[in-house]
């Protein structure tokens, strides 16, 4: 099996299990007060401090450990809902399905390259008179993984008295990343993403905003979030974080190599092939192919039948393919929508993999 769905989900590294597994034997809960709770206590803050490091957060910001890159999303947002909230076009459907639900929630345009409209989001924020605002923007898209200009976008909301949150899932791992530089207030992170066990996620935010919790119990992470912490997730997504950031430059070069060599390379193969975002800034390891002549459901069946696992960006929990609003947003037509097909490398892929994938991918596309 080739896997090249690493937006998707990503495998835990040897490193990581092994410095887990000894901690499945324990009973660690880090709420309790005896000697094993304090050392489950002192893992969750050492996991703290190390994910806060790799952010470069300092005292100005605290974290809170979620679940999920979902549910710390919804925890920002659903803080805002008694204000006006400003998200793009193109974000992930754990904010984007906001709209779905709320009048409130404005949304902000994107050009063809998947990049947020700056005027818009001007305009839109200058037409609100809440005095309570938060504009959402993804740091990097799932789909296309073109990169937005986060920094411009928090200076033009501080401009308006808007908050900034940050969506950066997708960023962790494939770009450095300095909450600093991004100049937000709010950021979520999801550590399977980048090497961790799914079940833990974090949420950043400004150590003097008094967010509302979503769970309400013991009082767990500074009363941000009750339930028992979900410890050995937390770890490995702190050491994960360790790994990435040790070897980012490395990591992010090979992967560059790849994705640029496969793209020229299909490219020439399948001429009629789009790839969505290619002129923008993009994290260095993610394609989104568009075949205007083929359904994302026909590409993917193919591909899986040969052994090789990609998505369709627009994949939801059903299984279902549906259209990419997306790539909807960026212009494309509504079957060019429907035709999508994300690459997404991760550090293991290799050479061989692509060619292995374009033999496959030529036969298909005829
Ligand atoms: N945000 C982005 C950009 C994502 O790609 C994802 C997952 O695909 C999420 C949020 C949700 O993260 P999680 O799977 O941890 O809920």
């Amino acid at each position: 099996m080739i896997y090249l769905d690493h937006n998707a989900t990503t495998k835990v590294p040897a490193a990581v299990m092994e410095a887990i597994m000894p901690l499945m034997g324990e009973s660690l809960n880090p709420s309790s007060v005896h000697k094993q709770g304090r050392q489950a206590k002192a893992l969750l803050e050492n996991s703290r401090q190390e994910i806060a490091n790799m952010l470069a957060a300092g005292d100005d910001y605290k974290l809170s450990f979620t679940s999920s890159g979902t549910e710390a999303n919804n925890l920002v947002l659903n803080n805002f809902l008694d204000g006006d909230i400003f998200i793009s076009a193109i974000e992930h459907s754990s904010v984007y399905n906001y709209s779905k639900l709320y009048s409130n929630i404005h949304i902000v345009g994107v050009d063809q390259d998947g990049v947020v409209d700056l005027d818009d989001l001007d305009k839109k924020l200058a037409q609100s008179t809440n005095s309570k605002k938060l504009v959402s923007v993804m740091l990097a898209n799932n789909e296309t993984g073109v990169v937005q200009p986060i920094g411009k976008i928090s200076q033009l909301a501080r401009q308006h008295n808007a908050y900034t949150h940050s969506d950066a899932v997708q960023a962790v791992g494939k770009m450095e990343l300095n909450i600093n530089d991004l100049g937000v207030d709010f950021l979520s992170i999801s550590g399977h993403k980048f090497g961790g066990l799914i079940g833990a996620g974090a949420v950043i935010y400004p150590s003097d905003f008094s967010l509302k919790p979503d769970l309400i119990g013991g009082g767990q992470e500074q009363g941000m979030r009750s339930g028992t912490e979900n410890l050995l997730a937390i770890r490995s997504m702190a050491l994960a974080a360790q790994l990435v950031q040790k070897d980012l430059l490395k990591r992010t070069s090979h992967l560059r190599n790849l994705r640029d060599q496969f793209e020229e390379r299909l490219i020439s193969a399948c001429p009629q092939i789009i790839i969505a975002g290619q002129k923008a800034d993009r994290l260095p390891n993610t394609s989104l192919i568009v075949n205007p002549s083929k359904s994302s459901e026909t590409q993917l069946i193919s591909l899986d039948m040969a052994g090789i696992a990609v998505s369709a960006g627009s994949a939801c929990s059903s299984g279902r393919i549906s259209k990419s609003h997306i790539l909807s947003a960026m212009g494309f037509s509504d079957k060019d929508a429907r035709s999508g097909i994300r690459v997404s490398f991760g550090v293991d892929n290799s050479a061989a993999d692509i060619e292995h994938f374009l033999t496959t991918y030529s036969k298909l596309s005829g």
